[in-house]
């Protein structure tokens, strides 16, 4: 099953999806996001919570 994520759902407003085979992949590509498209240097652990109860299985 891969992974999806919506940005929307932790920064309102952005329609980026991400979508990966497995979730670490899936975290990289959502740090990367975060930093050219929100300006988000450093992922803290609130941040990544969040983002992790947006993943859904697709
Ligand atoms: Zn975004």
């Amino acid at each position: 099953m891969a992974k999806q994520m919506r940005c929307a759902d932790v920064v309102p407003g952005c329609d980026y999806t991400a979508w990966a085979e497995t979730e670490e992949e899936l975290m990289e590509l959502v740090v990367a996001h975060a930093r050219t498209a929100h300006g988000i240097e450093e992922v803290t652990p609130e941040v990544a919570e969040k983002v992790q109860e947006a993943i859904q299985d697709v």
